[in-house]
């Protein structure tokens, strides 16, 4: 592709255009291309500093379980991975971590787990009950895998306004290479459009890099993401876990990750989208490359300090210095070193 079509494809995404999977495909070629990745990381930050200033919005994580009935094949929590360590929050120690994360300043909360049995439809809602209740400003965010119609319900009546459920791959094909047979791209796509259709601030994404994956495939994303316009999108790289079975593939690749974001900024331009963990695990300086690439959140870890080792998604995530929910400062120091800052709002989809 010449120079004068890269901008003709940009203008299309930009404009918010329809574009077919093959023009997704022919910009993501591009990601080879440094002269590209550098044009295109600027004018996302651009286009992010214009809608949300230089801000960064700060998410209080909490991993309240590490146990799920789920076996997708890239993921640590996997239930058939003997080698984890695994635990469960109770109702208390996850209202602990939500006050202390409010003593440290936060006004949103994402509670991430596995699809633990245990933690039941009842558990999550009364739970997001308690935390509304005592926290009624806050913005309650839940991760908690696909659930049924009226436990989504019952989680919005209690409070929680935000979910977040990545799609993984649209690719049904590619989805299969990934999960098991009893798992289907159908149902959690089913599951995207009821949350939005319950009235939640709606949040998905892809890994990158996730074994058989190409670029066609993140076309596909694109495409699917184009539907579905969520109001969030997380993107990381695949990340190769220990006792699954991808455990010696490798990592997915951190430059076509921020390619990826900054295309995504580009064409969801209000969109509230996290430098993620995974990025910053595989580069040093990945949460500042994610922000510099158009991102404008970060989910420092809640997390009781004991238990973070075993919310073990993926070999060696990162849940210190910069990521923990405790280095606040360090997080500001680093921000400012970019000329960013922690924007301590709510952060909710604008209007
Ligand atoms: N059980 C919930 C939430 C926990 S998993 C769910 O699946 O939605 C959160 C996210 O971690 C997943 O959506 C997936 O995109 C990501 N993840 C899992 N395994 C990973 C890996 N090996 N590398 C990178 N990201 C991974
Ligand atoms: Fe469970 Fe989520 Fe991991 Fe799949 S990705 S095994 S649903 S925690």
């Amino acid at each position: 592709m010449n120079k004068k079509e890269f901008f003709a494809l940009l203008e299309c995404l930009v404009s918010g255009e329809k574009m077919e999977k093959h023009h997704w495909q022919s910009l993501l070629s591009l990601y080879v291309s440094d002269d590209e990745s550098k044009e295109l990381a600027s004018m996302a930050r651009s286009v992010c500093d214009k809608q949300f200033g230089r801000g960064v919005y700060v998410r209080g994580l909490v991993e309240i379980s590490s146990y799920c009935k789920n076996n997708c094949y890239y993921c640590g929590l996997r239930c058939a991975n003997k080698e984890a360590s695994r635990y469960r929050l109770t109702k208390e120690q996850i209202l602990t971590c939500c006050r202390q994360g409010a003593e440290l300043g936060f006004n949103t909360f994402v509670l991430q787990g596995g699809e633990d049995p245990l933690q039941t439809n009842q558990f999550i809602t009364d739970v997001v009950a308690a935390i509304h209740h005592e926290f009624p400003e806050k913005a309650i965010t839940l991760s908690v895998g696909e659930r049924s119609r009226d436990a989504y319900a019952a989680f919005r009546h209690a409070g929680a306004e935000r979910y977040l459920l990545r799609h993984e791959t649209a690719s049904p094909s590619h989805y299969a290479r990934l999960h098991p047979s009893a798992m289907s791209d159908a149902h959690r796509k089913q599951c995207l459009f009821t949350l939005k259709e319950l009235g939640y601030q709606v949040g998905s994404g892809m890994m990158i890099g996730s074994p058989q994956q190409t670029l066609r495939h993140i076309a596909e994303d694109f495409v699917f993401l184009d539907e579905l316009q969520p109001q969030m999108i997380g993107i990381g790289p695949f990340i190769p876990a220990t006792g699954t079975p991808f455990a010696t593939s490798s990592a997915g690749s951190a430059r076509l990750t921020l390619f990826v974001l900054s295309l995504l900024r580009l064409r969801f331009p209000k969109a509230l989208i996290p430098a993620t963990t995974a990025l910053a695990t595989l580069l040093p300086d990945g949460m500042e490359r994610g922000i510099l690439a158009g991102a404008n959140v970060v989910m420092p870890n809640l997390s009781p300090i004991d238990v973070r080792d075993k919310y073990s998604i993926y070999n060696n995530k990162k849940s210190s210095g910069s990521e923990s929910a405790q280095s606040l400062q360090q997080l500001a120091t680093r921000l400012g070193e970019i000329g960013y800052h922690i924007d301590y709002g709510r952060g909710d989809y604008p209007a």
